[in-house]
């Protein structure tokens, strides 16, 4: 592929300007109340495998994969068809009195695919109500119990798991929570467990121990028979692709299981292929978690749905007699929709046929390594990642702040959407977490325009006088 500006062309059939203005009227995730009603956001028209276009015309890699979700890739008919086949035979039912076909076919396939005894289901319409619906769990499983003082939750810095109420208390992206009220009574954070901000000196083998060990001295402090649940993405994600040094999951499930604390595996991110795996807590980090909540790839993002699995050997305990019954009474109206889970049904079936998951394992390495190779450029500190989901991290050598870190990311952002690719970054971080439909040479050419992209970000930075 040759760089260009401005992408190839594709046919200019939309009015930009009219698009813009009618998206205005949409308050977006995290909108900035300084630029409400004022954006000019790109608006993207069409969509097929690892591309999307602009109304513009303009081809562009999508390399976060819509928002760490589209994990097919765009443009598959089998799903849209078998969607439309359910809507056209039966588009909804209402889960709190009824089954449906889709919804049993798809709580029965998770179940098979879940690590260990993770055997029930219960959906929910994406990642934070199934957060959400694991931590109200958590309480209803020690009230049923009768140790109703087992509440406390611990999550850590850098961690993402949503934005319900309960879902966004539990996350740890310090920067989310300046003009949002957060629940603090029984919501504690640990450190971010990120080993590239280690204390100098220290190696990732104790960098790892003393991040478990905080969590067990949390648990002690607060006191075992008041901590009910940890709550843990195996990689952190939206906190930047923090991937805690080896064995960290483990040592931190076994403290858990030391203090008859649950632990909540968050994979809305890492299951359905991004990591090579169905579900990555078993095969990758060697956990067989309590709960696993998960969302985005299991419909690669076609549709809303999200889903907590349970282990069997909680819902064991809480399975009532006569005397001693109670009501998990949450729940949606969308739990389980009927079209939703025929996307996923169809989704899943992708996977399986087309060995994307091999071949997500194949591609993974290959993406690491070639990313890695930006580490030359002097505006990248870091390159980090596992699989098909990545970091770079950009920083002016010496200097950090608020500022610059935005400064950073909006050049990159412009000048990478310029020749062709879609980084949307976090702040100064550019997370990449593409199809993983993606082949060589198409991460090949996604690594060229993020050079070019970062090469351009630097001198503007320095024209700017923000890098003297
Ligand atoms: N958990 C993790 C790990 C996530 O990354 C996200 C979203 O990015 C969520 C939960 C929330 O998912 P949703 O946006 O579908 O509610």
């Amino acid at each position: 592929m040759t760089l260009q500006d401005g992408g190839s062309a594709d046919s200019k059939k939309f009015d930009t300007s009219r698009l813009q203005e009618q998206d205005n009227y949409f308050v977006h995730p995290w909108e900035s109340m300084q630029t409400l009603g004022k954006n000019e956001r790109t608006i993207i028209t069409r969509a097929d495998g690892i591309y999307v276009y602009d109304s513009d015309g303009n081809k562009l890699i999508d390399g976060p994969a819509g928002m760490w979700c589209v994990n097919v890739g765009h443009g598959r008919r089998e799903i849209a068809e078998a969607m439309a086949k359910q809507a056209i035979e039966m588009p909804y039912v209402s889960p709190f009195s009824m089954g449906a076909q889709p919804s049993g076919v798809l709580a029965e396939k998770l179940a098979e695919l879940a690590p260990g005894d993770l055997n029930h289901v219960f959906f929910t319409t994406g990642g934070s109500t199934a957060v959400d619906s694991a931590l109200r769990f958590v309480g209803f499983y020690n009230n049923f119990l009768g140790r109703p003082e087992k509440k406390q939750i611990i999550g850590r810095a850098d961690g993402f798991h949503g934005s319900t109420y309960l879902s966004a208390s539990v996350s740890g992206k310090s920067r989310d929570k300046d003009f949002l009220d957060q629940e603090q009574g029984f919501i504690h954070l640990l450190a971010s467990p990120n080993p590239f901000r280690r204390p100098e000196g220290m190696t990732p083998e104790e960098f790892r121990d003393a991040r478990v060990k905080e969590l067990e001295d949390k648990i002690l402090e607060l006191g075992p028979e008041r901590v009910g649940a940890f709550i843990a993405e195996p990689i952190l994600a939206s906190g930047g692709v923090v991937v805690p040094p080896p064995g960290y999951q483990k040592a931190c499930l076994e403290v858990c299981r030391r203090h008859d604390v649950l632990y909540i595996s968050d994979e809305v991110v890492t299951a359905f292929g991004r990591l090579g795996h169905m579900f990555a807590s078993e095969p990758v980090f060697d956990i067989v978690p309590d709960m696993i909540t998960c969302a985005k790839g299991l419909t690669s993002g076609y549709v809303p749905l999200g889903a907590l699995l349970i282990s069997d050997r909680l819902l064991e305990q809480l399975r009532g007699d006569e005397d001693h019954s109670a009501y998990f009474s949450n729940g949606f109206t969308y739990s389980g929709h009927p079209v939703s889970c025929a996307a996923a049904i169809e989704n899943i079936d992708i996977i399986e046929r087309e060995n994307l998951l091999e071949h997500a394992r194949d591609v993974g390495p290959y993406f690491q390594a070639q990313l890695r190779t930006l580490e030359d450029l002097p505006l990248v500190a870091e390159v980090r990642g596992l699989g098909l989901m990545a970091c770079i991290e950009c920083a002016i050598p010496g200097k950090e702040s608020l500022e610059l870190d935005y400064a950073i990311g909006a050049r990159v952002d412009k000048h990478c959407q310029r020749l062709g690719l879609v980084v949307r970054p976090l702040y100064h971080m550019c997370v990449m977490s593409p199809p993983i439909v993606i082949t060589r040479s198409q991460i090949d050419d996604m690594v060229a325009i993020l050079r070019s992209g970062i090469e351009r970000a630097a001198e503007d930075l320095k024209r700017e006088g923000l890098w003297e």
